[in-house]
């Protein structure tokens, strides 16, 4: 496809001129944007083939063994999610269906709280895992789109829509698959987040990747064209919270709540903890000055995250849908 021919924006259903933001080195697909809803996507999109060897066996070095830590995250953040869901009044109490979840760690602590786990995913490594260590009553190694098995009231959808290559037709599939009054918790990262960029870890990832694929991706580049975290082969797609909405609501949902989240948030990205005075102490204590120094600058720009937060330009995204009434 030539990168000066119409697209079709799946949010705005109707014939784009998208913008460039990011050319690839290797022309293994630009980074471009809608010019109107601003749904950042990967131009052309990967091969099936490509995506399918990219996706068998992803989790390999993860399910070398089990993860306490990740057992303790997946715990605090599905209280946050059932806190919410009360909140809402759409705490249902029945299932989970987490689709796309991966090492099944979120499965496994909503079996422990007493709900109807059940876990989908593409990759045999991460499925081999979860019936080794989690105990799951009902684990399906399958993609998402060819699972039709069962509805749910619960559907848990994390980080798993911008790896699609027709996110348009996952939610279909996920709208048939949330049963009447069920409510679809989706989150991915945000488009609009510059957060990403004051955190010297997730910085550091960013800069090295983009810069490894992308033409024009020094930091300042970075930050006034936002293409977080779009890259290939991992995700397809970049969503903001209004075009995801609108999204949703082309599928036939109504968005509930959207909530925005920094990283370290204790619900929806427990994986990058925020630094502590304890962490503090242990690096001084242990005179290792440099990491010090880091986390002293972490801590410095704290609040500078916390307001990017306010203004809804932080790293992550978690929409609460329900089906439309009719
Ligand atoms: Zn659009």
């Amino acid at each position: 496809m030539s990168k000066q021919q119409q697209h079709f924006c799946i949010v705005c259903n109707q014939e784009i001129n998208p913008r460039l933001v990011m050319r690839s080195k290797n022309d293994n697909g630009d980074i471009m944007r809608c010019p109107h809803c601003r749904l950042t996507f990967v131009n052309p999109m990967p091969s099936e083939q490509a995506i399918q060897e990219y996706y068998n066996g992803l989790c390999r070095k993860e399910s070398l063994e089990f993860d306490l830590q990740k057992q303790k995250w997946a715990n605090t953040s599905l209280d946050g999610y059932i806190e919410e869901l009360k909140r809402l009044k759409k705490w249902l109490r029945q299932d989970f269906l987490d689709l796309g979840g991966v090492l099944g760690y979120y499965a496994k602590e909503a079996l422990t709280k007493g709900l109807k786990a059940i876990l989908v995913d593409i990759d045999p490594i991460s499925i081999e895992f979860s019936n080794k260590h989690q105990e799951l009553p009902e684990v399906y190694q399958a993609s998402i789109q060819e699972f039709s098995e069962i509805s749910s009231d619960w559907i848990f959808l994390r980080h798993n829509i911008e790896h699609f290559k027709n996110p348009d037709n996952l939610l279909d599939t996920v709208y048939s698959l949330l049963s009447e009054g069920g409510v679809l918790t989706i989150e991915t990262d945000n488009n609009a987040g510059a957060e990403i960029l004051l955190h010297p870890k997730t910085m550091r990832f960013y800069q090295s990747l983009y810069s490894k694929k992308y033409e024009g991706s020094s930091p300042i580049d970075l930050l006034l064209k936002l293409p977080l975290a779009v890259d290939l082969l991992r995700h397809l797609f970049g969503f903001r919270a209004d075009n995801l909405s609108q999204l949703l609501i082309n599928d036939s949902f109504e968005t509930v709540k959207t909530i925005h989240y920094c990283l370290g948030d204790s619900v929806y990205w427990p994986n990058i903890p925020n630094n502590t005075i304890y962490i503090l102490i242990e690096k001084l204590t242990d005179f290792k000055i440099m990491s010090l120094l880091l986390e002293v600058v972490c801590l410095i720009i704290f609040p500078f995250r916390k307001m990017l937060n306010r203004l809804q330009m932080s790293s992550g995204l978690c929409i609460y849908a329900t089906k439309k009434a009719t």
